[in-house]
Protein backbone atom coordinates (compact mmCIF):
# COMPACT_ATOMS: atom_id res chain seq x y z
CA UNK A 1 0.00 0.00 0.00
CA UNK A 2 1.13 3.44 -0.69
CA UNK A 3 0.01 6.96 0.23
CA UNK A 4 0.02 9.24 -2.41
CA UNK A 5 2.30 12.41 -1.04
CA UNK A 6 0.59 15.00 -3.63
CA UNK A 7 -2.78 14.01 -2.51
CA UNK A 8 -2.30 13.54 1.12
CA UNK A 9 -3.13 16.57 3.72
CA UNK A 10 -2.17 14.83 6.68
CA UNK A 11 -5.32 15.16 8.46
CA UNK A 12 -4.33 11.74 10.34
CA UNK A 13 -7.46 10.09 10.28
CA UNK A 14 -5.84 6.60 8.18
CA UNK A 15 -3.27 6.30 11.57
CA UNK A 16 -6.18 5.39 13.60
CA UNK A 17 -7.45 2.31 11.21
CA UNK A 18 -4.13 0.73 10.94
CA UNK A 19 -4.58 -2.44 12.70
CA UNK A 20 -0.46 -2.81 12.75
CA UNK A 21 0.36 1.36 13.44
CA UNK A 22 2.04 1.23 10.08
CA UNK A 23 1.14 4.28 9.15
CA UNK A 24 2.34 7.51 10.56
CA UNK A 25 2.36 11.36 10.32
CA UNK A 26 5.80 12.09 8.61
CA UNK A 27 7.27 15.25 10.29
CA UNK A 28 9.77 15.88 7.96
CA UNK A 29 7.72 15.66 4.91
CA UNK A 30 4.06 16.72 6.41
CA UNK A 31 2.48 13.87 5.18
CA UNK A 32 1.20 10.47 6.44
CA UNK A 33 3.48 7.52 5.26
CA UNK A 34 3.87 3.47 5.73
CA UNK A 35 6.22 1.64 7.30
CA UNK A 36 6.81 -1.00 4.08
CA UNK A 37 8.07 -3.62 7.36
CA UNK A 38 5.15 -3.12 9.52
CA UNK A 39 2.54 -2.86 6.52
CA UNK A 40 0.96 -6.51 6.19
CA UNK A 41 -1.12 -5.67 3.15
CA UNK A 42 -4.50 -6.06 4.68
CA UNK A 43 -6.01 -3.20 2.84
CA UNK A 44 -8.18 -1.91 6.13
CA UNK A 45 -6.95 1.70 5.10
CA UNK A 46 -7.71 1.47 1.58
CA UNK A 47 -11.09 -0.32 2.25
CA UNK A 48 -12.22 1.04 5.96
CA UNK A 49 -12.22 4.73 5.22
CA UNK A 50 -14.38 6.38 2.62
CA UNK A 51 -12.39 7.76 -0.33
CA UNK A 52 -13.45 11.22 -1.09
CA UNK A 53 -12.19 13.13 -3.82
CA UNK A 54 -11.74 16.61 -2.71
CA UNK A 55 -8.69 18.78 -4.02
CA UNK A 56 -5.46 18.20 -1.90
CA UNK A 57 -4.45 21.78 -2.63
CA UNK A 58 -7.98 23.52 -1.38
CA UNK A 59 -7.80 21.37 1.89
CA UNK A 60 -4.34 22.44 2.35
CA UNK A 61 -5.32 26.11 2.23
CA UNK A 62 -8.56 25.56 3.83
CA UNK A 63 -6.72 23.93 6.88
CA UNK A 64 -4.19 26.89 6.86
CA UNK A 65 -6.75 29.71 6.96
CA UNK A 66 -9.03 27.62 9.94
CA UNK A 67 -5.44 27.23 11.48
CA UNK A 68 -4.51 30.92 11.30
CA UNK A 69 -7.99 31.52 12.94
CA UNK A 70 -7.29 29.15 15.41
CA UNK A 71 -10.08 26.86 14.49
CA UNK A 72 -10.36 23.37 12.95
CA UNK A 73 -11.00 22.07 9.46
CA UNK A 74 -10.52 18.20 9.90
CA UNK A 75 -12.55 16.03 7.34
CA UNK A 76 -14.96 13.27 8.87
CA UNK A 77 -13.12 10.39 10.87
CA UNK A 78 -14.37 7.64 8.81
CA UNK A 79 -12.63 9.51 5.64
CA UNK A 80 -9.47 10.26 3.25
CA UNK A 81 -10.55 13.38 2.02
CA UNK A 82 -7.99 13.62 -0.93
CA UNK A 83 -8.32 9.38 -2.02
CA UNK A 84 -4.42 9.13 -1.47
CA UNK A 85 -4.36 5.64 -1.01
CA UNK A 86 -2.69 3.32 -4.03
CA UNK A 87 -2.53 0.16 -3.55
CA UNK A 88 0.69 -2.01 -5.05
CA UNK A 89 0.69 -3.88 -7.43
CA UNK A 90 1.90 -6.83 -5.38
CA UNK A 91 3.96 -9.56 -6.79
CA UNK A 92 5.88 -12.70 -4.77
CA UNK A 93 7.11 -12.81 -2.37
CA UNK A 94 5.15 -9.71 -0.79
CA UNK A 95 1.79 -10.75 -1.57
CA UNK A 96 1.81 -13.52 0.65
CA UNK A 97 1.18 -10.55 3.77
CA UNK A 98 -2.02 -9.94 1.64
CA UNK A 99 -3.20 -13.46 1.37
CA UNK A 100 -2.80 -14.07 5.29
CA UNK A 101 -3.51 -10.54 6.65
CA UNK A 102 -6.73 -9.95 4.21
CA UNK A 103 -9.81 -11.46 5.23
CA UNK A 104 -11.48 -10.90 2.37
CA UNK A 105 -8.78 -12.67 -0.14
CA UNK A 106 -9.08 -16.21 -0.77
CA UNK A 107 -6.14 -18.15 0.09
CA UNK A 108 -4.89 -19.96 -3.03
CA UNK A 109 -3.73 -23.00 -1.49
CA UNK A 110 -7.74 -24.06 -0.17
CA UNK A 111 -10.01 -21.70 -1.15
CA UNK A 112 -10.58 -20.55 2.34
CA UNK A 113 -10.88 -17.26 3.06
CA UNK A 114 -8.15 -15.61 5.41
CA UNK A 115 -5.32 -16.79 7.32
CA UNK A 116 -5.86 -20.97 8.02
CA UNK A 117 -8.82 -23.62 6.85
CA UNK A 118 -11.81 -24.83 8.11
CA UNK A 119 -10.25 -26.60 11.23
CA UNK A 120 -12.71 -28.81 12.81
CA UNK A 121 -15.49 -26.84 11.81
CA UNK A 122 -16.40 -29.05 8.91
CA UNK A 123 -15.41 -32.14 10.97
CA UNK A 124 -18.38 -34.15 10.57
CA UNK A 125 -17.19 -33.99 6.76
CA UNK A 126 -13.98 -34.28 6.50
CA UNK A 127 -13.07 -36.28 9.41
CA UNK A 128 -9.81 -34.86 9.40
CA UNK A 129 -9.78 -35.60 13.67
CA UNK A 130 -10.70 -39.31 13.64
CA UNK A 131 -11.80 -40.93 17.20
CA UNK A 132 -8.37 -41.50 19.28
CA UNK A 133 -6.79 -38.18 17.91
CA UNK A 134 -6.27 -34.33 18.71
CA UNK A 135 -6.20 -31.42 16.34
CA UNK A 136 -4.33 -28.28 17.60
CA UNK A 137 -4.76 -25.16 15.91
CA UNK A 138 -2.00 -22.44 16.89
CA UNK A 139 -2.60 -19.16 16.05
CA UNK A 140 0.36 -16.69 15.54
CA UNK A 141 -0.15 -12.97 15.81
CA UNK A 142 -2.69 -10.55 16.21
CA UNK A 143 -3.73 -7.33 14.60
CA UNK A 144 -1.27 -4.94 16.41
CA UNK A 145 1.28 -7.76 16.81
CA UNK A 146 1.70 -9.77 13.60
CA UNK A 147 3.89 -12.39 12.71
CA UNK A 148 7.52 -12.79 11.24
CA UNK A 149 7.37 -16.21 8.63
CA UNK A 150 11.14 -16.58 10.31
CA UNK A 151 9.45 -17.28 14.02
CA UNK A 152 6.73 -19.06 12.29
CA UNK A 153 9.58 -21.30 11.18
CA UNK A 154 10.80 -21.56 14.48
CA UNK A 155 7.88 -22.79 15.46
CA UNK A 156 7.63 -25.60 12.90
CA UNK A 157 10.78 -26.99 13.15
CA UNK A 158 10.30 -27.69 17.03
CA UNK A 159 6.38 -29.17 15.75
CA UNK A 160 8.10 -31.42 13.06
CA UNK A 161 11.06 -32.39 15.77
CA UNK A 162 8.47 -33.55 18.02
CA UNK A 163 6.68 -35.96 14.96
CA UNK A 164 3.47 -34.24 14.46
CA UNK A 165 1.18 -34.35 11.32
CA UNK A 166 0.86 -31.25 9.59
CA UNK A 167 -2.63 -30.38 8.33
CA UNK A 168 -2.13 -30.85 4.12
CA UNK A 169 -4.65 -28.42 3.16
CA UNK A 170 -3.47 -25.40 5.68
CA UNK A 171 -1.42 -22.36 3.85
CA UNK A 172 1.32 -22.82 6.07
CA UNK A 173 1.91 -26.13 5.31
CA UNK A 174 1.24 -25.63 1.49
CA UNK A 175 4.92 -22.96 1.99
CA UNK A 176 6.50 -25.44 3.41
CA UNK A 177 9.91 -26.61 1.12
CA UNK A 178 10.44 -29.35 3.25
CA UNK A 179 7.59 -30.63 5.40
CA UNK A 180 9.49 -33.28 7.51
CA UNK A 181 11.45 -30.50 9.21
CA UNK A 182 9.49 -27.33 9.46
CA UNK A 183 11.19 -25.57 6.71
CA UNK A 184 9.27 -22.68 4.82
CA UNK A 185 10.51 -21.55 1.76
CA UNK A 186 13.73 -19.67 2.01
CA UNK A 187 12.25 -16.50 0.42
CA UNK A 188 9.41 -15.47 2.47
CA UNK A 189 11.06 -15.63 5.90
CA UNK A 190 11.31 -11.80 5.37
CA UNK A 191 7.32 -11.32 5.19
CA UNK A 192 5.48 -10.75 7.94
CA UNK A 193 1.48 -11.22 8.05
CA UNK A 194 -1.27 -9.91 10.79
CA UNK A 195 -1.70 -14.09 11.62
CA UNK A 196 -1.75 -17.57 10.92
CA UNK A 197 -2.30 -20.56 11.93
CA UNK A 198 -0.66 -23.78 12.36
CA UNK A 199 -2.67 -26.59 11.86
CA UNK A 200 -1.17 -30.70 13.30
CA UNK A 201 -2.94 -33.38 14.41
CA UNK A 202 -1.68 -36.24 17.07
CA UNK A 203 -3.11 -39.07 18.79
CA UNK A 204 -4.93 -38.18 21.93
CA UNK A 205 -1.90 -39.41 24.71
CA UNK A 206 0.25 -36.44 23.01
CA UNK A 207 -2.12 -33.82 24.20
CA UNK A 208 -0.30 -32.86 27.17
CA UNK A 209 3.20 -33.07 25.50
CA UNK A 210 2.65 -30.74 22.47
CA UNK A 211 0.39 -28.27 24.64
CA UNK A 212 3.98 -27.91 26.65
CA UNK A 213 5.84 -27.64 23.59
CA UNK A 214 3.51 -24.94 22.43
CA UNK A 215 4.35 -23.10 25.44
CA UNK A 216 8.02 -23.71 25.31
CA UNK A 217 7.69 -22.23 21.53
CA UNK A 218 5.72 -19.51 23.16
CA UNK A 219 8.73 -18.33 24.48
CA UNK A 220 11.07 -18.52 21.50
CA UNK A 221 8.67 -16.30 18.81
CA UNK A 222 8.60 -12.55 19.19
CA UNK A 223 4.61 -12.82 18.72
CA UNK A 224 1.73 -14.16 20.35
CA UNK A 225 0.14 -17.50 20.40
CA UNK A 226 -3.04 -18.82 20.61
CA UNK A 227 -3.77 -22.50 20.98
CA UNK A 228 -7.07 -24.24 20.17
CA UNK A 229 -8.01 -28.21 20.82
CA UNK A 230 -10.44 -30.00 19.00
CA UNK A 231 -11.60 -33.58 19.54
CA UNK A 232 -13.90 -35.63 19.23
CA UNK A 233 -17.42 -36.69 21.18
CA UNK A 234 -18.43 -39.96 22.63
CA UNK A 235 -21.31 -41.72 21.43
CA UNK A 236 -23.43 -39.44 24.09
CA UNK A 237 -21.89 -36.28 22.72
CA UNK A 238 -19.45 -35.61 25.81
CA UNK A 239 -16.35 -35.47 25.81
CA UNK A 240 -14.19 -37.29 28.96
CA UNK A 241 -10.88 -37.55 27.27
CA UNK A 242 -9.21 -34.14 26.56
CA UNK A 243 -11.13 -31.84 28.63
CA UNK A 244 -9.73 -33.31 31.94
CA UNK A 245 -5.85 -32.95 30.69
CA UNK A 246 -6.63 -29.42 29.55
CA UNK A 247 -8.05 -28.56 33.24
CA UNK A 248 -5.01 -30.16 35.05
CA UNK A 249 -3.24 -27.82 32.45
CA UNK A 250 -4.96 -24.91 34.06
CA UNK A 251 -7.29 -24.12 31.03
CA UNK A 252 -10.73 -23.50 32.44
CA UNK A 253 -13.64 -25.12 29.56
CA UNK A 254 -16.82 -24.17 28.82
CA UNK A 255 -19.29 -25.89 25.87
CA UNK A 256 -18.53 -23.34 24.25
CA UNK A 257 -19.36 -25.00 20.49
CA UNK A 258 -20.93 -27.87 19.14
CA UNK A 259 -20.48 -27.96 15.16
CA UNK A 260 -22.55 -30.47 13.63
CA UNK A 261 -22.54 -30.75 9.79
CA UNK A 262 -25.17 -31.78 6.66
CA UNK A 263 -22.73 -33.61 3.94
CA UNK A 264 -21.51 -36.50 3.07
CA UNK A 265 -19.27 -38.02 5.36
CA UNK A 266 -16.00 -38.90 4.03
CA UNK A 267 -15.00 -40.99 6.81
CA UNK A 268 -17.97 -43.21 7.63
CA UNK A 269 -16.02 -45.92 9.07
CA UNK A 270 -15.20 -43.58 12.01
CA UNK A 271 -17.37 -41.35 12.00
CA UNK A 272 -18.73 -39.21 14.74
CA UNK A 273 -21.50 -37.12 14.79
CA UNK A 274 -20.14 -34.04 16.48
CA UNK A 275 -17.24 -32.49 17.53
CA UNK A 276 -15.92 -29.95 20.20
CA UNK A 277 -13.35 -27.20 20.08
CA UNK A 278 -12.19 -25.81 22.97
CA UNK A 279 -9.29 -22.88 23.12
CA UNK A 280 -8.19 -20.13 25.44
S1 LIG B 1 -6.60 9.99 5.63
FE1 LIG B 1 -5.77 10.48 3.58
S2 LIG B 1 -5.35 12.66 3.63
FE2 LIG B 1 -5.62 12.02 5.76
S3 LIG B 1 -3.54 11.59 6.46
FE3 LIG B 1 -4.38 9.65 5.71
S4 LIG B 1 -3.74 9.53 3.56
FE4 LIG B 1 -3.45 11.65 4.23
S1 LIG C 1 -2.53 -2.08 4.24
FE1 LIG C 1 -3.06 -2.56 6.39
S2 LIG C 1 -1.10 -2.68 7.46
FE2 LIG C 1 -0.72 -1.62 5.51
S3 LIG C 1 -0.90 0.55 5.98
FE3 LIG C 1 -2.92 -0.12 5.27
S4 LIG C 1 -4.02 -0.68 7.15
FE4 LIG C 1 -1.83 -0.56 7.68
Amino acid sequence: MTINPNKCVACGNCTYVCPMGAIYIDPQIKRATINRNECVECYACYNGLSQEHLNPTMVRTMRKVFQALRLRFDPEPDVCPTASFEPDELTWPRVVRRAFSDPRVPHESTGVEGRGTEEVKTNDVSGRVKVGEVGFTIEFGRPGVGVWFRDIQTACRMLAAADVHFEKKNPITSLMSDVATGTLREDILGEKVMSAIVEIKVPVERTEEIIRLVWDIEKRVDTVVTLGVGTRCDDTGDETVVAPILEKLGYTLHRAKTNTGLGRIMNSAESDRQTVGASR
